[in-house]
């Protein structure tokens, strides 16, 4: 039996849609999909973000009825940013109970309790300055910001977030989190941990949508996209530190880290199509250079071809839509 051409013809296989779909090895459903949204307070109307076509900043008055909307066309999960009107140097709205951060979660949970609510936690939407934390002689103070962190995350999950999302790229934020949980006595809700983020220059329109005030980088903090066996680490270190998932972000640049730290951890994997790739791949369609519909699908097919169990991506709600 030889294995070789004239024998072997893997067109075989390919010769109709039937075949073709019966021995597709990578599928991706709205249950492998989180859909990351901004929620602005004191506001009325949506606002168009214009970096992102089809993104819309939601007024927090109508948080509910969009949580709604989103759970009647399948939507499972969704990621709350929040764009804050009430800026301090080191976020202190972030941990108020009655806070934008906490206000998300209860909104989104009383609106539809299934839906699972996982709260991006981090800063930089709501300090003065925009960095990821409290400044402390022109740089991030690490500790600092692991302290309130930890305060973040107990006021997400006592207004029901079901999954903190540590974003700050702050060293030992996981575990910082996880004590401050399970001493509030928050021992069920998970940690998703952005454990691999990179500094990227695809973060671009989210300064738009979020509002964002930094000047400058994040590069003190962020990861240098260049790094490979660093970007493993720091998802290995997060798994030491407890947490319950891990992610890459950004997805589509970055499919050689999502492969490397699938083979090297056994905790779900979750990747963050972010607002740049987002942004790419709109424009192009706008520009009449791609179909975006099939483009969208062959970019999350990438990405779990990869390795990733969940994907969060601004797509999410056109493809529930769309019947995926
Ligand atoms: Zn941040």
């Amino acid at each position: 039996m030889s294995s070789q051409f004239p024998e072997a013809r893997p067109r075989r296989l390919r010769r109709n849609a039937s075949l073709r779909s019966l021995f597709q090895e990578t599928e991706f459903s709205l249950n492998d999909l989180v859909l990351p949204i901004f929620v602005e307070e004191e506001i009325d109307d949506f606002v168009p973000i214009k970096s992102m076509p089809g993104v819309m900043r939601i007024p927090e008055s109508k948080l509910a009825g969009e949580i709604e909307r989103y759970a009647r066309a399948g939507i499972k999960s969704v990621m709350t940013f929040g764009v804050s009107h009430h800026l301090d140097s080191n976020g202190s709205d972030t941990w108020n109970d009655n806070g934008l951060v906490s206000r998300m979660s209860r909104i989104a949970k009383d609106a539809v309790p299934e839906m699972i609510v996982m709260s991006d936690t981090c800063f930089c939407e709501y300090t003065d300055h925009g960095h990821c934390g409290v400044m402390h002689n022109l740089e991030v103070d690490n500790d600092q910001t692991l302290l309130n962190l930890g305060k973040q995350a107990v006021a997400a999950a006592r207004a029901g977030a079901d999954v903190i999302a540590p974003s700050a790229a702050m060293d030992g934020q996981v575990q910082a989190i996880r004590r401050a949980l399970d001493a509030a006595g928050f021992t069920q809700t998970a940690i998703m941990a952005y454990s691999t983020k990179f500094a990227s220059a695809l973060y671009g329109p989210f300064r738009e949508a979020g509002g964002s005030a930094l000047k400058g980088d994040r590069k003190s903090y962020q990861m240098n996209p260049m790094n490979r066996r660093e970007a493993v680490r720091e998802s290995l270190l997060d798994e030491q530190e407890g947490a319950d998932a891990l992610m890459v972000k950004p997805a589509g640049a970055y499919l050689d880290i999502i492969r490397d730290i699938r083979e090297a951890s056994r905790l779900p994997l979750s990747a963050y199509q972010v607002s740049g790739e987002y942004a790419m791949i709109k424009f192009a369609a706008q520009a009449g250079a791609i179909d975006e519909d099939r483009v969208v699908r062959e970019s999350l097919g990438a990405i779990k071809r990869a390795g990733a169990d969940l994907i969060f991506t601004y797509f999410a709600m056109d493809l529930a839509l769309a019947g995926i």
